[in-house]
């Protein structure tokens, strides 16, 4: 009933790969979200469930409000751990690398995969994979990562073989990438997945609120601070900028997760196509969100201008620089894209 996103061919390469090795080490991207910490977790708990040796290895922490995720206590924080993170790929047979396309998207710990002789198998739905895998599933017509991995597992094995645990994680990185289906989820699939979904025991209301119900004091406040004294709109252009320095994050003691999505919230206003958000993680490096409406590429004006990319509504770079520098950056993008943002 399912239209085919993986090939007959890449469904028993990767059986033969999944039968013929025993440990596995599964990979998503820096600064992970919902649909990398849902996917690559899903993974795990499938491979484990067939015998194997499977660990979630990410290059750095993950968001508060993904920890009641079934086993997120296990996941190895590279940043934290980078012995044993590097321990366990070093032992790896094969390493699982969602939610990502390039190895540069997983920073340093990108060197230790590239120095390992492990297999890799790419399960991900970002444009232009690089070169590299044994097996590589890419595919931008996919929600979200945790949708490829749900039909993996339905493919290499049956629905059988899916659990409530990974029902969960997989649900969890599906709602998320698509804004609670509000975006990018128009394929009829999406539904008869999360039908199966449910009918494993999720309870979607529950998950709902568990993501998106679960702010912090300041969270709250900072939105507050951003959307009355930080937001900026170039009327003209049909777009808008975000900044938060340094100095005011540690002011609202901003935690891991707490800017998550105030990129969105710019696009309520009417007839905005692109919003920007600027966020100066550590003094003098600065971190890109862009998102953007209909048919505006966000992800070439990432590539473009702040050494980035993503998908076309959805994307974001780096800065190293200062914030005004960046700001600076961001006007002349506009200038660049006006055509585009104003037809
Ligand atoms: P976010 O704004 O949520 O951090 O990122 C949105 C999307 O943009 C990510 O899912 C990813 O596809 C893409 N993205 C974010 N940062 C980068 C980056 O530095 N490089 C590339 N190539 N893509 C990025
Ligand atoms: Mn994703």
């Amino acid at each position: 009933m399912l239209e085919r996103l993986i090939t007959e061919a890449q469904v028993s390469a990767l059986k033969n790969i999944i039968e013929s090795n025993r440990k596995f080490v599964v990979l998503a991207h820096k600064n992970p979200d919902g649909d990398a910490v849902g996917s690559s977790l899903a993974c795990m708990l499938y491979l484990r469930s067939l015998g194997k040796v499977a660990d979630v290895v990410l290059p750095n922490n993950f968001p508060d409000f993904l920890r009641w995720l079934p086993s997120a206590g296990e996941i190895v924080i590279y940043e934290n751990h980078k012995e044993k993170a590097v321990e366990l790929i070093k032992a790896a047979d094969v390493i699982f690398c969602l939610d990502f396309n390039a190895l540069s998207r997983l920073g340093e710990l990108g060197d230790a995969v590239a120095a390992s002789s492990a297999q890799r198998v790419l399960l991900d739905h970002h444009l232009y994979p690089e070169e590299g895998f044994s097996v590589a599933v890419s595919s931008p017509t996919a929600c979200a990562t945790s949708e490829l991995v749900f039909r993996m597992i339905y493919r290499v094995s049956t629905l059988d073989a899916l659990d409530l645990a990974m029902a969960k994680a997989m649900y969890t990185g599906m709602m998320t990438d698509t804004g609670s289906f509000a975006y990018a989820s128009n394929r009829k699939d999406i539904y008869l997945i999360v039908a199966e979904l449910i009918a494993k025991g999720v309870d979607k209301d529950v998950i709902y609120r568990k993501v998106f119900y679960n702010y912090s004091e300041s969270r709250l406040k900072l939105m507050g601070y951003v959307l009355y004294e930080k937001l900026q709109f170039f009327p003209h252009k049909n777009a808008s900028l975000i900044t938060l320095t340094y100095d005011e994050l540690k002011r609202f003691n901003v935690m891991k997760g707490d800017t998550e999505g105030l990129v969105n919230l710019p696009l309520q206003k009417k007839g905005l196509r692109l919003s920007c958000f600027l966020r100066e993680e550590q003094p003098g490096k600065i971190n890109v969100s862009l998102r953007s409406v209909g048919d505006f590429p966000c992800n070439t004006l990432a590539a473009d201008f702040f050494n980035g990319g993503g998908h076309k509504n959805a994307s974001g770079g780096e800065v190293h620089d200062s914030m005004e520098a960046a700001v600076q950056r961001f006007k002349k993008a506009v200038e660049a894209y006006e055509a585009l943002l104003t037809k």
